[in-house]
């Protein structure tokens, strides 16, 4: 289990962004971050990946803190993909190879390539793999950064608005491919999401960030309207088409 315990952090002195954030996640299940912009959940993804230091806090997988762990052992633990993945002149093949740094002592072995090249395969990636990272669509990038995060072979994958720049198909393809890997690998994968209803398909747990703290976290009876009013102010009809859940927003409904 992925137990985040009493996160606190701050940019500068002064407004504590993340004041005492505790939640739980479980292996083999996608947990969703929600929230308003500005609400900390970049914040909390970059505190968990070692990004950013808290103030206080810690995170422990089965109860190891991953605060304890070198940068290497801690590379090998959990994989992040920022929500603007950087380009540059790299092919996508070896920037998803980057992904095996962690476990690289002097240079890549055949294996690690074929665990590159599965990555590459799930993503959908394999015709573009000589393509140059600056030379794909925002939406190629996204998917080759979650590539690169796979490779990884992380236990906790944390993901910040990884569908934020890809076509409705590419969405939902990514979110199963998501879930698939969470599920068939029993890793915690942690991914912000704006879009309610990819978060009600595709994710087991939700948690509810609101002025710095955790308003809700747990399973699908904590997607109820109430929550999701109370976090994003705004009212909402939680209801099922053919049994996926579907969130379906009020804007011009005053609470
Ligand atoms: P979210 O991802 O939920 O939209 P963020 O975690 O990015 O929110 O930001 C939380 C708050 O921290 C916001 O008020 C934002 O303005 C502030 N913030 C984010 N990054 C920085 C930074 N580098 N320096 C100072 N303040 C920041
Ligand atoms: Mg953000």
């Amino acid at each position: 289990m992925l137990e985040v315990r009493g996160i606190s952090f701050s940019y500068a002195a002064g407004r504590k962004i993340l004041d005492n954030v505790s939640f739980t996640a479980n292996p083999g299940e996608v947990l969703a971050v929600l929230g308003n912009n500005g609400a900390g959940k970049s914040t909390l993804i970059k505190c968990m990946d070692r990004i950013l230091t808290p103030l206080a806090g810690d995170v422990l997988l089965d109860s190891q803190s991953l605060f304890a762990l070198t940068r290497r052992e801690h590379a090998r633990e959990c994989a992040y993909v920022p929500q603007s993945p950087p380009g540059g002149s790299m092919t996508v093949f070896d920037a998803v190879l980057l992904g095996r740094r962690p476990y690289i002592s002097w240079d890549a072995t055949a294996r690690d390539r074929e665990i590159a090249r599965e990555a590459l395969d799930m993503l959908g990636l394999g015709p573009l793999a000589l393509r140059r990272l600056d030379e794909l669509s925002g939406g190629e990038a996204q998917k080759a950064a979650i590539a690169r995060a796979i490779a990884q072979e992380p236990r906790v994958l944390l993901l910040d608005e990884p569908t934020s720049s890809l076509d409705p198909r590419a969405q939902h393809e990514t979110m199963q491919c998501v879930r698939r890997i969470a599920a068939g690998r029993g890793i915690c994968a942690v991914a912000i999401l704006h879009d309610l209803n990819l978060a009600a398909r595709y994710c087991d747990r939700f948690l509810f960030l609101k002025d710095g703290g955790a308003y809700a976290c747990g399973g699908r009876e904590t997607l109820t309207s109430e929550n999701v009013e109370e976090v994003y102010h705004m009212h909402v009809h939680i209801t099922e088409y053919m049994g996926i859940p579907m969130v379906v927003p009020f804007p011009n409904i005053n609470l």
